[in-house]
């Protein structure tokens, strides 16, 4: 390495946000090479050369909430809505089972009309019928129901914090808190469940202090999972002219975000494969080893329009694994074959 100063601070155990802001700063090529290289040497200590498949159904895309970012917003009326019955649920289920994936988690929008007892059930007859790991990404509901989903055998729950600087989460927010959002993150923790946060990336007035503050949080959480996934603009938002987030600079933040947090799952993201060719590969290559294959069947899987642009969402459903597997394997790695619990 050129730069002794670079060399130092990516092989450090602790980085404070100094170090932090310095390493997501780097412009040179080799440098950032470098960053990348050290990431996949922290990913491969800590964390192995296994890549973790969670086939994903996104189950609603009603939503109660009116984030200014996102296509799923309740004011967003030219999205066409669907909801998906328990029997349909199952049989995606089972074919997320037959597929030898070991995860399935279930997402949707903040849709209350799933009720505390219809999750439970189905997080009962998941574990029952196919013994699976459960995450669930069902955004903000209450204490009593995360308790009671932890009870009915839950494993894991994503609640991104999107942003950690108050200003401009409130401002994506529709004027909520970022501590209401970290007080769900800690209960979740504490009733037993592995918790995963992250932010976005490239949010209209984000500085590489937020993002460094955004890997802290997920650092001070504990978090078991963090994602850091890229702004890509959804029509009918308020943010529909915001450019997409920088590729490099979504690179940059998972390759920071491995060395830092060392042991945490970090996916791979869909949103990072709708940004570039090849971005999920390229993900799993600065830090990542998670992907979720989308399993949410047709004529559904088209509007869970969280942003524009989305990958794979013509293809047939039952296909996506195996082309997640050849192209993980093309990369040199291998598809785990265990439930991929915490590594905590
Ligand atoms: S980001 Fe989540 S909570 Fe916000 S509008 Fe979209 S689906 Fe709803």
């Amino acid at each position: 390495m050129k730069n002794p100063n670079l060399n130092s601070v990516l092989n450090k155990e602790e980085f404070d946000k100094r170090d932090i802001i310095y390493m997501l700063s780097l412009t040179d090529k080799n440098e950032v090479e470098n960053l990348y290289y050290r990431a996949n040497e922290v990913r491969k200590e800590f964390c192995g050369d296994d890549v973790h498949l969670r086939g994903i159904i996104e189950f609603s895309n009603y939503c109660e909430q009116d984030c200014l970012y996102c296509g799923l917003r309740i004011s967003n009326d030219a999205l066409p809505r669907y909801r998906m019955t328990k029997d349909e649920i199952l049989a995606t289920v089972e074919h997320i089972h037959k597929a030898k994936i070991f995860t399935v988690v279930l997402q949707s929008g903040e849709d209350f009309s799933y009720t505390k007892e219809f999750i439970s059930d189905l997080i009962r007859e998941i574990k029952l019928n196919y013994g699976l790991a459960i995450t669930l990404s069902l955004g903000e509901r209450g204490f009593e129901e995360y308790l009671e989903w932890k009870n009915a055998g839950a494993d894991r729950y994503l609640l991104k914090h999107e942003s950690a600087n108050k200003k401009l989460y409130s401002a994506i927010h529709n004027k909520q808190s970022l501590d209401e959002r970290i007080k769900h993150l800690v209960y979740l923790k504490s009733i037993g469940f592995q918790v995963g946060s992250g932010n976005i990336i490239g949010l209209p007035g984000q500085t590489p202090d937020d993002i460094a503050d955004d890997i802290l949080l997920c650092k001070s959480l504990i978090n078991d999972m963090a994602s850091f996934s890229p702004f890509i603009p959804s029509n009918d938002t308020p943010l529909c002219n915001v450019s997409k987030a920088d590729v490099q600079l979504t690179l940059k933040t998972m390759a920071v975000a491995r060395i830092v947090l060392k042991d945490a799952h970090i996916p791979s993201t869909t949103a990072l494969g709708s940004l570039i060719e090849g971005g999920r590969e390229k993900g799993l290559e600065v830090g990542a080893n998670v992907v979720m294959p989308n399993y949410t069947p047709n004529p559904y899987r088209q509007n869970y329009k969280i942003y524009e642009g989305k990958i794979c969402v013509t293809d047939d459903p039952l296909a996506c694994s195996g082309c997640l597997k050849f192209k993980i394997e093309s990369i040199g790695r291998k598809v785990g074959e265990s439930f991929g619990h915490s590594l905590k």
